[in-house]
C-alpha cells in the first residue's frame, strides 16, 4: 500500500440524502431515557409543530432525499390530525427523487378522510423488501392506533418501529415503562394492515433480569415475526432517575458477564431464526437493514430538525438547543436554533469515520474510506489493526477491516483503541 505523504481531504460534499426529524412529546419520561424530551406540555405539540415548519422552511427549497426518519420523543404520541400537519409539512420540505409512490397529497383525502377509503395506500403496491426510499417513524405500543396507522401510510410511512422493549410487565417497570406488554399486539395489528416494515427495539439487562428473561423476550418478539430488531442492554445515562438509583445503591445492575451473555444469546438465537446481524444492535430479515441508519454508519452527511437535532452538512455537525419552549420561541421568531457547532478537521472526521463504519458488518472498506476521507486506512491505524487483528477483534482480508463476534462483543472497546490514535 503506498501511504500518502499528506491526505487529500475531499473538499467538496455531497448534500445529505437523508434527514431526521425529532419529536420530543412523550406521555411519560421513562427512568433511563436522556433524549430531548417533553411530558406533560401537550398544549405546546400544535406550535411545536409550526416551529418545525419554520425551521424546515430554512431550507429555501424542497429537498430531495432517499430516506426520512421521524423519531423522539414518541412521534405517536401525537393526534392523528397532529400528525397530518407534520407530515404535510415534512412531505412539502422533502421529496423523493423520481415519481415513487410517495404520499396521497392531502387535498384527495382531507378531511373526508376514511380508513375504508385508505385501507390500501399506494404504498402497498411495493412488495416488501421495500425498494425506493425508506420513511421510517417511531412509534410506542400504547400509542400506534389504527387511525394514526393509515394517516402515516397515507404521507408514505413504510417502516414504523416501536418501542416494545420487553414483554414482561416485571420489567418494564423495572425499565420505569408506560405501557403493558398487550399493547404490542394492537399496535402491531395497526402497524401491519397499513405500513409495510415493522421494526422492534428490545432493551436486555434491565436491573432484576435473567438470562431467562431474555430468552423469553426474545421468543415472543420472534412470534410477530417483525422485519427488524434492536437490541440494547440497558445504558445508566448520568442524571437519569435509574442512573440516580443505581449510584445510591438502590437498583443493582446485572453484572457485566451476564450481560455479555445475553448479547451473545441474541446473536446466536436471531442469526438461527434468519436475521442477518448487519450491526453491532441491530438485527434484519434479508432486505430490511434500516437504510436511514446504515446512513449514519457510514458517516454521511444528514439534514436534522427540531429540538435537540444533530445535522452534519458540509463537514460541520451541529446540534440544536434540547428545550423545546426555547426551541419553539427562537424557530417562530426566526432566530437560530443552533446550540452547539463544530467543524471537523479533516483527520478528525477519518477517525470519526472508523468509529461509525466499524459498527457495520461490513466493517472498513479501504477503498471506500480513502476516496471518502483522503486518508489510507493504513495510514491513521495499521498498528491497532494490527494488535486488535492478533487478539482476534478484528479482521482483515486485505480489503476490509471489520470485528469477528469476539470484538462485537467488546466494540466500544475496540472503538476506543483506534481512537487512541486520533
Ligand atoms: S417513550 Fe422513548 S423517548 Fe419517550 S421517555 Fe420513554 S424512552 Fe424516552
Amino acid at each position: 500500500m503506498v501511504f500518502s505523504e499528506s491526505a487529500t481531504a475531499p473538499t467538496s460534499f455531497p448534500d445529505p440524502a437523508t434527514a431526521y426529524i425529532h419529536v420530543p412529546f412523550c406521555a411519560h419520561h421513562c427512568g433511563y431515557c436522556d433524549f430531548a424530551v417533553s411530558t406533560g406540555t401537550e398544549h405546546l405539540i400544535d406550535l411545536y409543530i409550526e416551529a418545525l415548519g419554520a425551521e424546515l422552511a430554512t431550507l429555501g427549497h424542497p429537498r430531495p432525499v432517499e430516506s426520512l426518519f421521524v423519531g423522539g420523543g414518541t412521534p405517536t404520541h401525537l393526534s392523528a390530525t397532529q400528525l397530518e400537519r407534520l407530515l404535510t409539512l415534512i412531505t412539502h420540505w422533502f421529496s423523493w427523487p423520481g415519481d415513487l409512490p410517495h404520499a396521497i397529497p392531502p387535498e384527495q383525502w382531507s378531511p373526508a378522510f376514511s380508513l375504508e377509503t385508505h385501507s390500501q395506500p399506494p404504498f402497498h403496491r411495493l412488495s416488501p423488501p421495500i425498494r425506493g426510499p425508506e420513511f421510517s417513524i417511531e412509534a410506542n405500543p400504547d400509542s400506534l392506533t389504527e387511525e394514526k396507522a393509515a394517516v402515516l401510510a397515507a404521507f408514505g410511512v413504510n417502516r414504523v418501529s416501536i418501542g416494545v422493549q420487553s414483554f414482561q410487565p416485571r420489567l418494564l417497570n423495572a425499565l420505569d415503562r408506560q405501557h403493558r406488554p398487550e399493547h404490542v399486539e394492537a399496535a402491531v395489528a395497526a402497524a401491519r394492515r397499513y405500513i409495510p416494515v415493522v421494526s422492534f427495539d428490545l432493551i436486555f439487562a434491565a436491573p432484576g433480569s435473567t438470562q431467562a428473561d431474555w430468552q423469553a423476550d426474545l421468543e415472543t418478539a420472534l412470534t410477530f415475526q417483525p422485519n427488524h430488531l434492536s437490541t440494547y442492554g440497558l445504558t445508566y445515562e448520568k442524571g437519569t432517575p435509574l442512573w440516580k438509583q443505581r449510584y445510591r445503591g438502590a437498583i443493582i445492575p446485572v453484572p457485566e458477564d451476564d450481560e455479555l451473555a445475553m448479547y451473545e444469546y441474541a446473536i446466536d438465537r436471531l442469526t438461527a431464526a434468519g436475521y442477518e446481524h448487519y450491526e453491532i444492535s441491530n438485527f434484519a430479515q434479508p432486505g430490511f437493514r434500516c437504510r436511514h441508519n446504515e446512513r449514519y454508519w457510514a458517516n454521511e452527511p444528514y439534514y436534522g430538525f427540531g429540538v435537540g437535532a444533530a445535522r452534519y452538512i458540509q463537514g460541520v455537525r451541529e446540534l440544536n438547543i434540547r428545550d423545546t419552549q426555547l426551541y419553539i420561541r427562537r424557530a417562530l421568531a426566526g432566530e437560530p436554533t443552533i446550540f452547539q457547532r463544530e467543524v471537523l478537521p479533516p483527520r478528525e472526521r477519518a477517525f470519526e469515520t472508523i468509529a461509525t463504519q466499524l459498527r457495520w458488518a461490513e466493517g472498513i472498506d479501504r477503498v471506500r474510506f480513502h476516496q471518502r476521507t483522503g486518508f489510507h486506512l493504513d495510514e491513521l491505524a495499521s498498528t491497532v489493526i494490527a494488535r486488535l487483528r492478533e487478539l482476534g477483534i478484528v479482521e482483515d482480508n486485505g480489503h476490509c477491516v471489520r470485528l469477528t463476534r469476539r470484538g462485537r462483543c467488546v466494540a466500544d472497546a475496540a472503538i476506543a483503541e483506534f481512537l487512541k490514535e486520533a
